[in-house]
């Protein structure tokens, strides 16, 4: 029987082996140096605010790994030796696999910042982190600051975590407006104005210079290439994540950022895989990059890779982008493409409606030419995910999604609804003159 051995516990790993599971009798081992059992990583910042126990963020009872046959081993692997299919643990031990999956994830970046190895600071990826940020900031006696650098997803996270405990936070972001890298400039201002309402002390266009440490190597205060001193005594460090892969280097096995993988997900090296995080394809698939640090990106690829290894190969075609996440009280969601004003192509053109006082706004992205639709942001509304992954897969036009856009709209029961307020926008800006259709069930029915 063939054993199957997986790095990693993580969403990537486990939803591979549940699916072989699934799918077949083979002797699955799952190797993790975090924590026993999977746990869900986005659920992290809701141990530190109190809403949960970390038990609460496993998904799956204790027994079922046993009751399911996946064993679970709780090591660190140093090295891969693919001559002999056999896995280095740190402390001597050896495993042999048949066929191998790296799903290692990924590691906070670091740049070489003087002090970033201080005591005091700390990323924000794995259960130890949180561990970690429970003893450096367990109130605002102990911390009387804490300093995050880097505005993506996890900075965010970082500063609603401590701001719970009401610890100040200086919020240090190198673009010129919160993640516009990746958001359109309405929506970025929108979450600005967002993060200084919450009373984080927002400073944009600034980065790190380094980290000063007191007497006993603990932080005690940053420079900010702004020549500014903030004193604080903890430092997050959120400037995005790379693949997790050092322990690979000597193996033979083709690392470029991630581990490259081609669409089948396998490595240069027979019966060796990688999925999740660390996972690098050789070409982005359509407009997607390379490597995905995502949740939903994991999950597919796990689903996926375990049909290959029961022997149905399947390419990964992860379909239509979508993605969700949380800037503070803000739920945000994207399906298709809409890309910032750096990323843009020529042709996409935004139809952007904001709230005259709510945090709560859209952008459509469309084709200028075609008006095809290309894509929508949502901040504060809950959209369907089938109705646009089905309008993007028939090509529908921005007129069709305005017509349509009360059957999307997937807020709970007494919300207000703004989809009046968004078409008689539309209408406005593009001289149309469109009717929203009345939400119909049946129509939702027939796609979902
Ligand atoms: C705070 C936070 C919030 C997030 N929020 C979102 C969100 O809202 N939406 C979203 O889409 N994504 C979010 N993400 C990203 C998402 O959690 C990741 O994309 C996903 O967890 C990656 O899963 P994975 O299985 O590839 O790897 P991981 O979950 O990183 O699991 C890999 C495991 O392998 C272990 N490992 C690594 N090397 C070795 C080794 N040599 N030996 C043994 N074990 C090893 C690691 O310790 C780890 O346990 C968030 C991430 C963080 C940190």
């Amino acid at each position: 029987m063939d054993h199957i051995v997986i790095i990693g516990n993580g969403i990537s790993g486990v939803t591979l082996a549940r699916h072989i599971r699934k799918l077949s009798d083979k002797r699955i081992t799952i190797i993790s140096a975090e924590s026993d059992y999977f746990f869900s990583r986005t659920a992290l910042m809701y141990v530190y605010m109190g809403h949960m126990k970390f038990e609460h963020t496993q998904p799956y009872e204790n027994w079922f790994w046993k009751k399911n046959r996946i064993d679970l081993m709780n090591g660190f692997v140093e090295k891969v030796d693919t001559d002999s299919k056999k896995l280095l643990l740190k402390g001597g031990s050896t495993v042999s696999y048949d066929k191998l999956v790296i799903a290692t994830g990924s590691k906070p970046n670091k740049f070489g910042w003087p002090g970033q190895d201080l005591k005091g600071v700390q990323g924000l990826y794995s259960k130890q982190d949180l561990e970690m940020l429970e003893k450096n900031a367990p109130n605002n006696k102990v911390c009387n600051r804490a300093v995050i650098v880097g505005g993506g997803l996890i900075g965010i996270e970082m500063a609603e975590m401590l701001r719970s405990r009401e610890i100040p936070v200086t919020f240090l972001v190198r673009e010129k407006s919160f993640w516009n890298g990746v958001l359109p400039a309405g929506e970025s201002a929108m979450i600005n104005e967002h993060i200084i309402e919450h009373h984080i002390d927002l400073q944009l266009d600034t980065n790190l210079e380094k980290v000063i440490a007191d007497d006993n190597g603990h932080a005690k205060a940053v420079v900010t290439d702004k020549g500014e001193t903030i004193e604080c005594n903890v430092v997050g460090l959120t400037a995005g994540v790379a693949p997790n892969i050092d322990f690979l280097k000597d193996s033979g096995i083709e690392i470029g950022r991630g581990v490259k993988v081609n669409r089948f997900l396998e490595t240069n090296i027979k019966d060796v895989y990688a999925i999740g995080d660390c996972a690098e394809q050789h070409e982005g698939i359509g407009s997607r990059r390379p490597i995905e640090a995502v949740w939903y990106t994991g999950r597919m690829m796990g689903e996926t890779l375990a049909q290959t290894i029961c022997g149905n190969p399947k390419k990964y075609n992860p379909g239509h982008w979508f993605n969700s996440a949380k800037f503070l009280d803000v739920e945000y969601q994207t399906y298709g493409w809409v890309f910032s004003e750096r990323g843009k192509k020529e042709t996409e053109q935004h139809f952007h409606w904001r709230h005259p006082e709510e945090k709560i706004c859209i952008t459509v992205a469309f084709d200028k030419d075609t008006n095809q639709f290309l894509g929508i942001n949502t901040f504060g509304i809950r959209m369907r995910h089938e109705i646009f992954d089905q309008w993007l897969t028939e090509n529908k036009d921005i007129d069709h999604v305005m017509t349509y856009l009360k059957d999307a709209n997937f807020d709970p029961e007494f919300y207000k609804l703004h989809e009046d307020a968004i078409v008689a926008k539309y209408n406005s800006d593009y001289n149309k003159n469109i009717n929203p259709k009345k939400k119909s069930w049946k129509r939702i029915f027939s796609i979902a």
